[in-house]
């Protein structure tokens, strides 16, 4: 069955941002008649743990907003074979990589970061002979990288429309051996059959290289969503420093969750301010195409 899917990582208490998004990725499936999957994107097992017990958090405010996943929920940090056998499977396009994100920036041959900051890999260990590699393995611990040929991707996305991206040999392990995020969401979305990616607009520089890993692994790239952020009111990107943003400071602050999903609502253009709402009636108004297209400010005002 065709799928969506919503996949937080378990690293801090989701806020209204994050719920909105959670939100759109339930609607746009459900619109849809997909089923909705949920995954914890657990890998990075240290700040996981030094966040402390938020993926039950995350669980009870995802159901206290009313959103029911479909099937099992899938922990990354549980499928690590899975992901070895991956890669294992891309055989000698695989490579390792012992440069430091330093070494990297300063390599004469290194492009200029683009616009976002995404700065491609400049192939710095991509042709080493085998004494070469035996020497700087002494030094640190390659990470692993997919030799990708300098290949460029096109995505269509519902909501940016057609966005292209270089693929650089992107890297598929780091170099303290947990799985790269590009390389466990490709595998998870085809393993878990997702055929339709939501998520926020700050991942949408991902999704050519995740659609080109996908093709290399023998799928087809999902449709993807990529949908505007949540601000605060200086502009920038919704974060827990920005005060009462998760379901629990903001009950302490005598909103509950219905208030969050009337915000959430409004915010959409799916209803008046303070009018009650529910999933199934945002379901009954949802309309992918007249979805805001401009990041939404989050001020709360006592
Ligand atoms: N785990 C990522 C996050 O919380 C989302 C990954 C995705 O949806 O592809 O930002």
């Amino acid at each position: 069955m065709a799928a969506g899917r919503y996949a937080p990582s378990p690293t801090s208490d989701l806020h209204v941002g994050n719920l909105r998004t959670a939100v759109l990725a339930w609607l746009f499936a459900r619109s849809t008649h997909r089923a909705f999957r949920l995954r914890i994107e657990d890998l990075d097992t240290d700040r996981v743990r030094a966040a402390g017990g938020v993926e039950a958090r995350q669980l009870a405010d995802l159901a206290a907003l009313g959103l029911v996943f479909d099937g099992d929920l899938v922990r990354q940090s549980e499928r690590q074979s899975t992901y070895a056998a991956a890669v294992d499977g891309l055989g000698d396009r695989v490579y390792e990589c012992y440069c430091t994100r330093r070494e990297i920036a300063e390599a004469a041959s290194a492009p200029h970061p683009g616009p976002d900051g995404f700065r491609p890999y400049p192939g710095t260990c991509r042709d080493l002979t085998d004494a070469q590699r035996g020497e700087r393995r002494r030094r640190r611990p390659g990470a692993l990288r997919i030799r990708a040929d300098g290949a460029t991707t096109t995505v269509q996305d519902l909501v940016a429309g057609s966005v292209s991206g270089i693929v650089d040999d992107f890297v598929l392990r780091r170099g303290d051996g947990v799985w790269a995020y590009n390389l466990a969401v490709v595998v998870d979305d085809l393993a878990m059959g997702i055929d339709q990616v939501v998520r926020g607009a700050d991942l949408l520089s991902s999704a050519p290289r995740q659609a080109w890993l996908t093709e290399q692994l023998g799928g087809v790239p999902p449709a993807y969503a990529h949908v505007p952020l949540v601000v605060n009111p200086a502009g920038v990107r919704l974060a827990k420093r920005d005060g009462a943003v998760s379901l629990a400071d903001l009950a302490a602050r005598g909103r509950d969750a219905a208030w969050v999903l009337r915000w959430i609502s409004e915010s959409l253009g799916l209803s008046a301010p303070d009018e009650p709402v529910t999933l199934t009636l945002l379901l009954d108004r949802f309309d992918p195409a007249a979805l805001p297209r401009a990041e939404t400010v989050f001020d709360l005002v006592d």
